[in-house]
């Protein structure tokens, strides 16, 4: 059970540690083998991947989960590379859902619809990487706020407690599903879980010019990185992450 530095870092995006193999589940989907993040992360992360195989669409070739090495290594010191590099991301049918690749062009409406159903039942532990400026419909992965120290959260622990009892995806205690996450909106001064997550979706998708501490403060250089998104997207620039904001990073 070990973890290691990739690239000048330690964690990646989400805050999960960086490990090695040995700390990963080995699971099998279309006959192939899927190396996952073990404990709590495995219970959740083999949800999905048979809820989605059940709801979505079969698994019809190898998933992508924990990788030694990654194209996107992340900047060092600022722990906001992939999350394949702690074994909480999966690639599900990559070769049918290109990276880049707008998740309509590949999925029908009701694949999509039935996606977001199942990141609903999953109470914030999950996220697509559809939601990212730069798409990646092929990618699932543990939220941030999913884990503590080395391991999982208090969160997570508690989801997935309730997958092993049977109690999510069953229709009886789930939520009904909300049709989209409306994301507050952030300015100078807010702070977050929200803030973390709009800093890691600048640099991975506008790298040349978001160079951001993921910190969760919304500090000048956070707002200036919102000042020119809003300048290159045509948008008002006040540096305010509002609905208008928002909706041009492809966020719902
Ligand atoms: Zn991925």
């Amino acid at each position: 059970m070990t973890f290691r530095t990739y690239n000048g870092n330690t964690h990646t995006e989400n805050g999960w540690r960086i490990c090695n193999s040995d700390q990963c589940v080995t699971l099998w989907y279309a006959g192939k083998p899927v190396l996952v993040r073990d404990g709590h992360a495995t219970t959740v992360l083999k949800w999905w991947i048979d809820w989605y195989n059940a709801n979505v669409e079969p698994i019809k070739s190898q998933i992508w989960g924990w990788s030694a090495t990654n194209d996107v290594p992340g900047t060092p010191g600022r722990n906001d590379g992939s999350n394949h590099l702690s074994g909480t991301g999966i690639d599900l049918n990559a070769p049918w859902h290109p990276w880049t690749v707008d998740a309509s062009r590949n999925f029908t409406p009701g694949q999509i619809a039935a996606i977001r159903r199942g990141l609903a039942l999953a109470e914030g532990n999950l996220f697509w990487g559809q939601d990212w400026g730069r798409k990646d419909p092929m990618h699932f992965q543990l939220n941030d706020g999913t884990a503590s120290g080395n391991g999982a959260s208090a969160k997570l622990a508690a989801f997935a407690q309730k997958i092993r009892e049977g109690k999510v995806g069953s229709g009886g205690t789930a939520q009904p599903p909300s049709p989209s996450t409306s994301r507050p909106t952030l300015r100078r001064g807010s702070t977050g879980s929200d803030v973390n997550y709009l800093q890691s979706l600048f640099n991975r998708a506008y790298p040349a010019y978001s160079k951001l501490v993921v910190d969760g403060d919304f500090g000048p250089a956070t707002e200036s990185v919102v000042r020119e998104f809003q300048r290159r997207a045509g948008l008002g620039v006040d540096g305010i992450a509002g609905p208008a904001t928002w909706s041009k990073l492809g966020v719902k």
